[in-house]
């Protein structure tokens, strides 16, 4: 009987999956493992909202591998070290590995060819799980990968995305290794209370109900704050339990502008992917520098403690960041305005705002927050660098009646209308609200030291 691993990583789903499909033609047996490693939760990213959805996909996955005859193993340690010891005592010949693109993901790669190529085993890394086009599939004529948007979505969507594999019937198992108990969300401490929950099963009836009910009013729907009209399916591409390249092909098969507003968002995620791919380094240092100074010590303290509690002042900004608190995840246009808050009206490193996310984001992803941050930066692949973005105008426009603050600023409810984005000018009018705070800084003075910082002035 010849046996294989699957290695689950960012690919926690058993539809169109290239590793499993690969493993079951060419092997009888396979091992479907996933391995809690240790040096992603000791280098800070297990972050209690993702450790819970995690848990919800591992179940899912076992509970479905289960109906096709397998189950999941789960192992807690050293990757390379429990790979190891699966393959010794299943005698498997063959890993299977989806492929990486952050700097830790190759290392890891690395170290497990140079382990199994030692022990005479062999190592299969599959390209198309994580992204619809592989990074570096596409590139510019004098580089190895875009910096700009909008050329490479143009090549992007010149090229073919592969077909998307319907799910296995049957995933036969050999019966020896053990497997841990699964891990369950109770068992984590300090999940934000609205995090929604993980798993393929979910995440397919949410796709389902988005490519039948949201994706047609994508198009103009989807910056309206309180509106809520975007998919919410970022956490699901994160894990891995919907594949990006069957997602491409659903919505254009659905067609309309809604679709391809939508397709040109997945574009982007695949677009940040290839540039960390390339430039692993930019997950801490500015992928282009504007020579900064950021504030970032005590004489930021306070700042930094305003907008990380969503108390700044400016409502659509503490609204957002109260967002992201009770469920984990936040609307992008509140992503914009409150990283566009920190870094250009605070003057604060990118690199703190970057840190905070990922500690709560239920789709916290390094290639794709720490390059949105850095957009946001202005020390990214924006090439409007120094732009600033006004929360009062952006929370007028995004936010007309107000609605997203007062779902989530309890100390405002009572104010109606745009009104509510200034509450600095009800003040003495009856509407005083002497629980939310005065502004942390002036807009104007917040704009006229980043640009003496940035040497505009
Ligand atoms: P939709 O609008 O329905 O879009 C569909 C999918 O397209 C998303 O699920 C996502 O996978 C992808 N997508 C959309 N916009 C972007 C974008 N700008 N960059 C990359 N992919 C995109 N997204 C993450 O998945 N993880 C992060 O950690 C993350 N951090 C961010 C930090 C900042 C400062 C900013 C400005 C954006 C960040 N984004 C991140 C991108 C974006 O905000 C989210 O992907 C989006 O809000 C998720 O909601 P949705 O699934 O409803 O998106």
């Amino acid at each position: 009987m010849s046996v294989a691993v699957v290695l689950f990583t960012a690919d926690l789903r058993l539809h169109d999956h290239p590793p499993l499909r690969a493993a079951l033609a060419s092997s009888d047996e396979v091992v479907p493992l996933f391995v809690r490693d240790s040096a992603i939760e000791a280098a800070g990213f297990g972050a209690p909202n993702r450790l819970a959805f995690l848990a919800d996909c591992l179940r899912d996955l076992d509970a479905g591998l289960r109906e096709r005859g397998g189950r999941l193993v789960v192992r807690s340690g050293d990757v390379v070290e429990e790979v190891g010891r699966i393959v010794a005592e299943t005698g498997a010949a063959d890993v299977h590995l989806a492929a990486g693109v952050s700097a830790y993901a190759r290392r890891r790669e690395e170290r497990l060819r140079a382990a199994l190529e030692a022990g005479g085993q062999r190592l299969h890394v599959h390209d198309g799980v994580i992204t619809a086009v592989v990074p570096g599939a596409v590139t510019p004529a004098a580089s190895d990968h875009f910096a700009v948007f909008t050329p490479y979505f143009r090549r992007w969507s010149a090229e073919g995305v592969r077909e998307a594999f319907a799910a296995p019937r049957a995933v036969p198992v050999p019966d020896g290794p053990g497997s841990e108990a699964l891990p369950a969300r109770g068992e984590v401490s300090g999940v934000s209370e609205g995090l929604a929950e993980g798993g393929e099963r979910q995440a397919r009836t949410r796709l389902a109900a988005w490519l039948r009910h949201g994706l047609a009013a994508y198009e103009e729907g989807h910056d309206d704050l309180s509106g809520d009209g975007t998919s919410r399916l970022s956490p699901y591409l994160h894990f891995g339990t919907l594949s990006p390249v069957e997602l491409v092909h659903r919505a254009r098969a659905a067609g309309g502008a809604g679709a391809e507003a939508f397709v040109r968002q997945l574009c982007w995620r695949d677009f940040h992917h290839q540039v960390l791919a390339a430039r692993p380094a930019a997950s801490r240092q500015d992928y282009r520098t504007r020579h900064d100074h950021w504030r970032s010590g005590a004489e930021a303290a306070d700042d930094i403690e305003a907008w990380r509690q969503g108390r700044t002042g400016y409502p659509v900004v503490d609204a957002a960041m109260r967002q992201l608190h009770h469920e984990g995840w936040m609307h992008n246009r509140g992503r914009l305005l409150t990283a566009g808050f920190l870094t250009k009206t605070l003057y604060v490193d990118w690199r703190i705002g970057a840190r905070y996310f990922l500690d709560l984001l239920v789709d916290g992803d390094v290639a794709d927050n720490q390059l949105n941050w850095q957009w946001m930066a202005g020390t990214g692949t924006d090439s409007r660098p120094n732009r600033v973005l006004n929360p009062v105008t952006q929370g007028k426009r995004y936010d007309p009646d107000g609605d997203y603050v007062r779902r989530w600023v309890p100390e405002l409810a009572a104010v109606s209308g745009p009104s509510v984005h200034e509450p600095w000018k009800l003040r003495g009018a009856g509407h005083d609200r002497p629980d939310y705070p005065r502004p942390v800084v002036e807009l104007a003075d917040g704009l006229s030291r980043f640009r003496r910082a940035r040497g505009l002035d």
